[in-house]
């Protein structure tokens, strides 16, 4: 099942909670543009090598298209699609005003050099300058792409519009016009999020342990702050597998052997575990902050969590969507539990419209209400309609799209 059918089927879930627009829900069936271009980079032994790139534009009824870049060897349309499209919806649920887009490069960019890298950014950045732009579409980081891939971005676009233009894109280093607190953005957010379903269900913090399925950016930042207030995380993965330890891992020491050895396996006092057996452990919180489809149809009976927190995009397929309504797990939607990420971006946009730069508390004191607001919607919405939490928020954000799109 791709990434692209589970949106789809998604989107008509929604269709059959409440009474949306039908000219909205055709209009969001499919992108408005699909942006497909090939450019020439000039690689260190003298050669002419041509690239594919690619730019999906889902929806900019609320605003500026918005969305990352990835850079990988196996493009799947499906796939940008999809993540197109959950844009779309997140920055809506979200209340931010933007659309929806993603995009990429087929490119395997651990076999270039840095400067063949930076060309080929430039001459993407060349190829889709038409179609971007502070007040058009907005990228930012994705997979293999980070902030100085984007000030590259940025600077090449200034070049093209003969000035500098920062808001063109998101994820930049802090020197070059980014935001402080973008760095930890999605997990702070997600754990705004989880704070008010927490208020909301009575969730219990002293017998509520917490699982992490994904030790990166997300991940790790999720870890520590749930350890910080003092929650038990009894088990986390990265891609090399698993480790768990009842008592509550030391999230902090973790951090670190993870820096030193590449992997969470191996640490001290911990019993190392597979992917599936840490997706099942009894916990009050699994936190899926690593790929799409990992809870699916067949593995959903096995899970114990009480309550899913996506960091993830998509990382729980329809099938294990309806088991969990059924048996009374909380799904928390990506859509939502991850949205602290591009919040974030709209206050990097934001500080880059006025020329102005704010402290990592002042970015968090604006991006809380944001989020918080947002979850409490969802929650409204869900009551409103009798719907699961993700039902709620695809609703809520075709509601909001279809009070301004354009005929
Ligand atoms: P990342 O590359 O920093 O981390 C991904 C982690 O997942 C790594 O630790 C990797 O080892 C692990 N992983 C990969 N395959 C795995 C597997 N089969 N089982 C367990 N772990 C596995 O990426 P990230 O930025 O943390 O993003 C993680 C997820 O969060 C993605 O779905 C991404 O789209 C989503 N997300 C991230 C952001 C952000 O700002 N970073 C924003 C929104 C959504």
């Amino acid at each position: 099942m791709s990434a692209f059918t589970n949106a789809m089927r998604q989107l008509e879930l929604a269709a059959t909670i409440a009474p949306l627009d039908p000219a909205t829900l055709e209009r969001l069936r499919h992108p408005q543009r699909i942006v497909d271009v090939q450019f020439p980079v000039k690689m260190d032994n003298g050669s002419t090598k041509f690239f594919h790139g690619y730019r999906v534009q889902w929806n900019n009824d609320r605003g500026p298209y918005k969305g990352g870049l990835r850079f990988h060897a196996q493009v799947e349309m499906d796939e940008v699609k999809a993540l197109a499209f959950w844009m779309t919806i997140k920055c809506a649920v979200v209340g931010i005003p933007f659309g929806g887009g993603k995009g990429g490069v087929t490119v395997n960019p651990k076999e270039l050099s840095k400067g063949e890298l930076e060309r080929l950014m430039r001459a993407f950045t060349r190829s889709i300058a038409d179609v971007i732009g502070p007040d058009k579409d907005i990228p930012a980081p994705d997979v293999n792409t980070n902030p100085p891939l984007m000030d590259i971005l940025a600077d090449e676009y200034g070049k093209i519009i003969g000035h500098a233009e920062p808001a063109v894109v998101t994820g930049k280093s802090i020197a070059h016009g980014g935001s402080e607190g973008r760095g930890t953005a999605t997990g702070q957010g997600g754990y705004y999020v989880f704070d008010v379903y927490r208020e909301k269900s009575g969730f219990d913090p002293e017998s509520g342990s917490i699982v992490v399925q994904g030790f990166g950016n997300a991940g790790q930042v999720i870890a520590k702050l749930f350890h910080h207030h003092g929650y038990r995380v009894i088990a986390v993965s990265d891609s090399q597998g698993g480790i768990h330890d009842e008592r509550g891992l030391d999230i902090p020491a973790l951090i670190k052997h993870k820096e030193s050895t590449g992997r969470v396996s191996g640490f001290f006092g911990a019993r190392e575990i597979n992917q599936e057996e840490l997706l099942t452990l009894p916990c009050g919180v699994l936190v899926p902050s690593a790929l799409e489809n990992q809870l699916t149809g067949e593995i959903a009976p096995r899970v114990q969590a009480q309550m899913i927190l996506e960091l993830a995009n998509g990382p729980t397929t329809p099938e294990a969507d309806a088991y969990f309504a059924k048996h009374g797990t909380i799904v928390i939607p990506d859509v939502l539990a991850n949205a602290g990420g591009v919040a974030t971006s709209f206050l990097e946009w934001q500080q880059n419209k006025t020329g102005e730069h704010w402290s990592e508390k002042e970015v968090f004191a604006r991006m809380e209400p944001l989020i918080r607001e947002a979850a409490k919607a969802v929650i409204h919405t869900a009551e409103k309609y009798g719907a699961t939490q993700r039902e709620a928020a695809f609703v809520l954000a075709i509601e909001r799209i279809a009070e301004v799109a354009r005929s």
